[in-house]
């Protein structure tokens, strides 16, 4: 089975049809890792295409603050009143819809679904200080996470060593292939669709193939001034639209 997996899509229409375009005939079974709302300009059209579309879809910590279940508290400024314009901005049939997705993890067949971590879903895996403990501990061999927007993730190697997962590549499409070592342990970061934070403003996404035991890392452009158009014109936060641009 093929799982194409997405995660911080965060409202951005333009960087999730493409990432949905470029995996055409590549899956079988597509799964979200939450964040599908907060900072961009199309948050019921995207809640839209990736409910038809997904199989699971665990929600993240925008979702719940936009649907009301998270004040929101520990938000920068900006990324409230992003909150605050994607509230104002759902049909109630959404803002229901996000309330109503279940938190992680969820276990899949062979490997878990996380927005945050394992233990904590609001937790960012940041570095070997939170990655190590996960790697080690009683988990399943293979968890797949987001809220960092960080594509790559963490892994142990058959012979016990710690290694960060690098994607790094110019290159448009398939940037890298991990082969998933039985005796190994892995945390993948499929990489945010919608607003990655690495210094690569492409849009990220992966396919975990369990049959071939591989993950396969993409990275894409997309219509990104049509998305930030967009923003400025819904009166969002300019520090949002520009940091698109940046990656970071
Ligand atoms: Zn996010």
């Amino acid at each position: 089975m093929r799982y194409l997996l997405l995660t911080d899509i965060h409202s951005n229409l333009e960087a999730l049809e493409v990432c949905l375009k470029l995996a055409q005939g590549k899956y079988d079974q597509a799964l979200c890792l939450g964040d599908l709302v907060g900072y961009g300009p199309n948050p019921n059209e995207v809640i839209e295409k990736v409910r038809g579309l997904a199989k699971v879809i665990i929600r993240g910590n925008h979702d719940k603050a936009c649907c009301g279940l998270d004040d929101a508290a520990e938000f920068n400024p900006f990324a409230r009143l992003a909150t605050t314009w994607t509230r104002q901005a759902l049909t109630p049939e959404h803002f229901e819809y996000l309330r109503s997705l279940p938190a992680g993890p969820v276990m899949m067949d062979g490997f878990v679904l996380v927005h945050g971590s394992p233990l904590d879903e609001d937790e960012y895996i940041l570095g070997p200080g939170q990655a190590l403990p996960l790697l080690r501990g009683p988990q399943t061999q293979i968890v797949c996470y987001g809220h960092t927007h960080y594509q790559g993730g963490f892994m142990l190697t058959p012979a016990g060593r710690f290694q960060s997962i690098r994607c790094h590549s110019d290159r448009d499409g398939l940037i890298l292939t991990l082969t998933l070592e039985n005796s190994g342990r892995y945390l993948i970061n499929p990489g945010s669709i919608g607003q990655p934070r690495d210094g690569d403003c492409r849009a990220g996404s992966a396919i975990l193939d369990m049959d071939r035991h591989q993950v396969e890392f993409y990275r894409i452009k997309y219509d990104l001034a049509k998305t930030q158009d967009k923003m400025q014109k819904a009166g969002l936060p300019e520090p949002l639209y520009r940091r698109l641009g940046l990656g970071r």
